[in-house]
């Protein structure tokens, strides 16, 4: 039976950059990827300058598309428009593809062995802890034997799954996503999103430019069809799509209910998306999942390697702050923001800024925010109370 040190599950952000961090402290890796290729998944491929950072990548033309320089939020009615600038955290629309081709170059040149096209379906035990992988290759059956797991498979992880990791309160939303040709769009250098119960129940529709006339054009809703609200908004915005045409359309659920509150067990710990590690009012799950697998894969090279196991559970603490909270403060922002109707939604984009939007969305200081809305009396109970919450 083939064994290592650490058997990560999934090559997505989280999956590659664990791989890496845990072979670069001298432990043997193993990545397992179900699909033929990286970045099946669709994804918007937004990022702020920080999450190149924490991945420790350069800002490379190889996989950067455009550079970003705040975005503009559009209230219902589009009459006002609010802009999101933070200063030097401006971001990238990215070719994910390529930046996991960089993250699995680099994990291979530190010894990380790579299975494309291999399903975990099983995990193996001994004594009560997780001790390796069952994996499909090619119609056949392969038993990997491991010192740690990291399940980094995403949505719906088989690992969290199997090891019986408690999902209480995690929660999908349904996202579509087009990349759309020839459209015109004004300012190619913001992003764009449009929030609305006509637009988006309860989610928001997004345009990311990554330049000469091709976006990302998506959306996200909560118990609707997401693929009909992308189709309206589109023919609702001739002005940039009249001449588009959509070359690809992809789907993909995308975890907006906070962190799982389990994230170790023993033998085995998940990451990013599988543990929902999601930014709740963006959506946005890289930077976060990116950190994830940074730290749990360091802390899965030491736990093997020096013979302690108990390391691992300093995984959960050590994300606690600040990704943790503000996962939990991103939530209570979308449940309060959620609960708007479109009326409410055009008044508050009135009265708030970008800055309050930023630090909503990144569930950064909502206190000062709340203390913004008690004073308004239509925001008072149904924002700031459940921020204040
Ligand atoms: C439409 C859409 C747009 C998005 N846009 C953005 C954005 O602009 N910015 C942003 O920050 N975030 C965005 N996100 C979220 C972001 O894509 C995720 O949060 C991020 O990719 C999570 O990384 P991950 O490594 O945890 O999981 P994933 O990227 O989902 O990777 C998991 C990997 O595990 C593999 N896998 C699953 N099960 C198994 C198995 N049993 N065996 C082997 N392999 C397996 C999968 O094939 C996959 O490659 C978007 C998501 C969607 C759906």
């Amino acid at each position: 039976m083939p064994r290592y040190d650490v058997v990560v599950v999934g090559a997505g952000p989280a999956g590659l950059m664990a791989a890496y961090k845990a072979a670069s402290l001298g432990a043997s890796v193993l990545v397992v990827e179900k699909e033929r290729s990286l970045a099946v998944k669709p994804c918007a491929e937004g990022l702020s300058k920080q999450t190149l950072v924490t991945a420790e990548l350069g800002e490379s033309s190889f996989f950067i598309y455009n550079e970003v320089r705040g975005a503009y939020v559009y209230p219902p009615d589009e009459s006002k428009r609010v802009l999101l600038v933070e200063e030097g955290n401006e971001g990238f629309i990215v070719d994910k593809k390529r930046m996991l081709q960089v993250m699995a170059a680099r994990a291979a040149e530190k010894g990380v062995d790579l299975w494309m096209r291999s399903l975990v379906k099983d995990l193996l035990w001994c004594n009560g802890r997780v001790s390796g992988v069952v994996v499909e290759v090619e119609g056949s059956f392969v038993k990997v034997e491991a010192g740690m797991v990291l399940g980094c498979d995403g949505v719906g992880s088989t690992v969290a799954r199997k090891a019986g990791f408690d999902m209480e309160g995690y929660e999908v939303i349904p996202t579509v996503q087009y990349i759309v040709v020839n459209c015109k769009i004004e300012e190619q250098d913001k992003a764009h999103f449009y929030l609305g119960n006509e637009v988006a129940p309860k989610g928001y529709a997004w345009i990311f430019p990554k330049g000469d006339g091709v976006a990302n054009v998506g959306i996200g809703v909560r118990g609707k069809p997401a693929k009909s609200y992308l189709d309206k908004f589109i023919k609702q915005h001739p002005g940039m799509f009249s001449k588009a045409k959509v070359v690809e359309v992809k789907g993909a659920p995308v975890p907006i209910g906070g962190m799982v509150k389990e994230l170790v067990k023993p033998g085995v710990a998940i990451c990013g998306d599988a543990a929902g590690q999601v930014i709740p009012l963006t959506g946005g799950g890289i930077h976060s999942s990116i950190t994830a697998g940074k730290i749990a894969g360091e802390l899965a090279a030491r736990a093997v390697l020096e013979a302690a196991p108990q390391l691992m559970e300093e995984y959960p603490k050590l994300y606690e702050d600040p990704w943790g909270k503000r996962i939990y403060n991103s939530l209570k922002a979308l449940r309060a923001i959620e609960a708007l109707s479109d009326d409410e939604l055009n008044k508050l984009a009135e009265i708030i800024t970008g800055e309050d939007i930023v630090d909503l969305a990144r569930g950064l200081n909502i206190q000062r925010v709340a203390m913004k809305f008690i004073k308004h009396p239509l925001f008072a109970m149904k924002l700031a109370k459940k921020l204040l919450s």
